[in-house]
């Protein structure tokens, strides 16, 4: 009889889609990554091999493009459950790109939930984000804080694939999903094996701050000091990937184990705690004993002044929690860009 343990992991290359991969691969899940490679590198399935002894199956394909994953699909039996990570995720590009971002974004989260539909795959974990909360009134922020317009089609697309999945569900008793919204995720494996590899100059402030600190940036630059917020930078909640991707292995037992239910589920994945941008990089000078170069520099276009989790819901009804401590968070991100440096 046919083994069903497999789970599909379209952009299961990509940064937290690989160590998603690890994860699954550790609990015991076999994995069929689908990725068209268009923001990663087929290397990654080599450190996920060193990592966890088993190569994942890698098929190259684009989600958007229905005809390609219906042949995927039909030739792969055991898939009991998706992870759909597959998307576009620059906020800059999105605003001058917005067609591509809903054409890539959107038409991948369509094509995937009918084919889950119509190849009777029951369950549905999504990638969502804390960007649909926008800048919220109350902090920390919950799951029933209203959505706000998002800033950006980036942004855009997250709120509306989350109601592209709801209304799905609704008509779908048997589909059940759940939308992991993430909070700002960083670090990398402690093996220092696979990790997140920034196209050209980074626009996320840690790859930046590990890029300077090994000389291959001259400057970070501090989007703001005149927030208003204690030291005047802007705050987020910083999640470790590792911890982040558990959460997705826990979303995925928590579908399996309960067959016979019905289920919708929004979680805020984060650790509950916030952090300005000035208060990370002293935690990271104190911890790697490096100092990266900064300056301040004028606010950047669109950011939220200030937004981290109550993870209290994800934490209590999922059993899963944040654990790695900042300092270890930031010296693996800093082993990562080291290990990037000793193989150039
Ligand atoms: N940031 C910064 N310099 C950089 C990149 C980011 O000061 O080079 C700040 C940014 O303004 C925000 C925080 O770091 O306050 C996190 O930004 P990131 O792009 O990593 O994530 P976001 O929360 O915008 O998704």
């Amino acid at each position: 009889m046919l083994m069903k343990n497999k789970i599909l992991v379209t952009g299961g290359t990509g940064y937290i889609g690989s160590h998603t991969v690890v994860e699954l691969q550790n609990a015991g899940f076999d994995v069929l990554i689908v990725d068209n490679l268009s923001n990663s590198s087929p290397d990654v399935i080599n450190g996920i091999e060193k990592i966890t002894g088993k190569k994942p199956e890698l098929i190259v394909a684009d989600c958007a493009d229905i005809t390609k994953m219906d042949e995927i699909f039909s030739t792969q039996p055991a898939i009991v459950a998706i992870i759909h990570f597959a998307a576009s995720k620059a906020v800059g590009e999105s605003v001058e790109k917005p067609l591509l971002y809903y054409r890539n974004n959107l038409l991948s989260l369509v094509n995937m939930l009918e084919l889950s539909l119509k190849y009777g795959i029951h369950n549905f974990v999504f990638s969502s984000s804390c960007t649909v909360y926008g800048q919220p009134e109350i902090l920390p922020v919950t799951e029933s804080s209203p959505i706000q317009e998002a800033t950006s089609p980036y942004g855009n697309t997250k709120q509306i694939a989350e109601e592209i999945i709801r209304d799905t569900v609704r008509a779908n008793s048997s589909l059940k999903a759940i939308c992991l919204r993430y909070f700002n995720p960083i670090g990398a494996h402690p093996s220092a094996l696979i990790g997140e590899l920034p196209n050209g100059v980074p626009n996320n402030l840690v790859p930046f701050i590990t890029q300077t600190a090994i000389g291959l940036r001259e400057c970070l630059s501090i989007f703001g000091n005149d927030y208003n917020t204690p030291d005047g930078s802007c705050i987020r909640d910083y999640i470790n990937v590792v911890d982040l991707a558990k959460a997705h292995v826990v979303a995925v037992k928590r579908m399996l184990d309960n067959k016979n239910k019905q289920m919708l589920e929004f979680f805020n994945i984060g650790t509950g705690k916030g952090l300005s941008v000035l208060e990370l990089v002293h935690v990271f000078e104190e911890t790697t004993g490096v100092k990266p170069r900064y300056k301040i520099v004028g606010r950047r276009a669109g950011d939220i002044e200030q937004i981290w989790a109550n993870a209290s819901y994800a934490n209590n009804e999922l059993g899963w929690r944040a654990e790695e401590a900042i300092t270890d968070t930031l010296l693996s991100a800093w082993k990562w860009e080291q290990a990037l440096a000793s193989k150039k």
